[in-house]
Order: C-alpha cells, then structure tokens, then sequence
C-alpha cells in the first residue's frame, strides 16, 4: 500500500523550556536590580537625615551611581542573555523543522542564508534592546519615587511600598517581554529557515489558546499565506505569532 504523502509539516511551536530558561534570567535581573536599588536608595535616605539643603541632590547623586554601575554591569550582560536566547530559539525551531522534514521523506540542507542571518541579527538586536530597557526603565521610576518621597517628607514607608509595587511591575513586564520575546523570535527564524528549505507558503493555524481570539486570526485560520510576505489581516502584512498575545502558528506547505 502506498502511503500518501502528507500536503503540509506540523508547525513549529514556541518552546516552553527555552522561554522559561529566559524568563529565569530576566527575572533574576530584575530581583538583583531591585535588591540593589532599593536597599542603597532606602539606606541613602536614612542616612542624608533630615537637612533641608542638598540631601536630594545627595540621593540623586546616590541612584545615579548605584544605576551606572548596575546598568553598564546590566548591559554588557544583555549582550550575553539576548545570544544564549536566541541561538536556543534557533536551534530548538530548526530540531522541530528538521525532525519532521526528514520523516517526511525530505532532504535537510544545511546551510545559512543571508535572510536568515538577517533575522538572526533583526531578532537579537530587538531582544538586547529590549532587555537593557528594564534597568534603564526601573531606573527612571525609583528617581521619580524618590523625588516624590521627599517632596512628602521624606516618607520612608510611602517609597518602600512604591519601590515594591514598580518591582512588581518590573518583573511582570520582564516575564511578558519573555513569551512576546521566545512566539516573535520563533515566528521569524521559522520562517527564514523554511524559506532557505525551500518552502514558500504556510497554512495559518489559529491557536485556540487565548481567552480572547482576535477574530480575523479566527478566519485567517486554514488560509494559504507567502511565507515571505505573511498575511494580509486589518491592512498590515504579518507573520503568525507576531502580534502580542498572537498564539498562532502556521504549517508549511510542501512545495514538491
Ligand atoms: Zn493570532
């Protein structure tokens, strides 16, 4: 009996293991950051004591120092974390994609293109600027609060809550900026690496997952799009998975 070859491979999803690997580091960020802001930020303002002239510029010359050191300690390990992030992106998108063309009965060829290198490059710019951005953020924040803080008299346990509550904002942000980061960074090398395959269209697949679906993902859903191009939903050209909160994935469709 002959075995009817299939029209599409299965999607690539996001992996949950690389997004939770990152998450981990951002997280851990974002805790040193507090911890370090915070405890010297709290301590400053202990200290400058209660004299009405310079202890503000005494605080802000201490939140400068404190940031400077964190941020350029914090930006050179950017560099590193948006490396290890997007290379594993890569490298567990491509086992996926490999793995099924070769039970497909299709020949893997392994080489780099200049598109692909280009959205390598495209992705880890993105991701690095946007991990120096929670430091430099947070940073602006503890010196809006400090400001305040004084301007209330130096309430102590006003800027200890505040301090919290942006922490807790950091880390959310940090933990969104993870899954945003691991569905766009997939969704893009993806399609780079089917391309170079040779593959040309994808098959839209909305994901179900969302407690509220945007409703022409819904439609798009089982529709033949250029991988090169992407979709044409609301006026904007896009790709699968690259809008927030955008679950979906797509199937390729085999070109031979
Ligand atoms: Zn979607």
């Amino acid at each position: 009996m002959m075995t009817k070859r299939p029209k599409t491979l299965p999607s690539v999803t996001p992996n949950a293991g690389v997004e939770s690997a990152y998450r981990k580091e951002l997280v851990g960020m974002v805790d040193d950051l507090h911890r370090s802001m915070a405890t010297e930020v709290l301590r400053g303002m202990k200290n400058t004591g209660l004299a009405q002239d310079g202890p503000v510029d005494i605080l802000n010359g201490i939140i400068n120092r404190v940031a400077d050191s964190l941020l350029s300690r914090l930006n050179r390990v950017a560099e590193r974390m948006a490396e290890r992030f997007i290379s594993s992106v890569m490298q567990n998108a491509d086992v996926s994609l490999f793995a099924s063309m070769r039970e497909a009965g299709l020949i893997v060829k392994m080489t780099m293109t200049e598109e692909m290198a280009d959205a390598y490059d495209a992705v880890r710019a993105e991701n690095v600027a946007l991990i120096k951005s929670i430091p430099e953020q947070y940073h602006r924040q503890v010196e809006v609060l400090v400001n305040e803080s004084v301007a209330r008299g130096r309430d102590l346990k006003y800027l200890a809550d505040e301090l919290h509550k942006r922490y807790d904002i950091t880390r959310r942000r940090a933990e969104f900026i993870a899954r945003d980061q691991n569905d766009k960074a997939t969704s893009t090398l993806t399609a780079a690496r089917q391309r170079q395959q040779g593959f040309t269209h994808g098959e839209w697949m909305h994901s179900h997952a969302g407690k509220e679906p945007r409703q022409s993902h819904v439609r798009a859903n089982g529709k033949t799009f250029e991988l090169a191009k992407g979709m044409k939903i609301n006026d904007e050209w896009i790709m699968p998975g690259q809008l927030i909160n955008c679950r979906c994935t797509w199937q390729p469709i085999i070109p031979f």
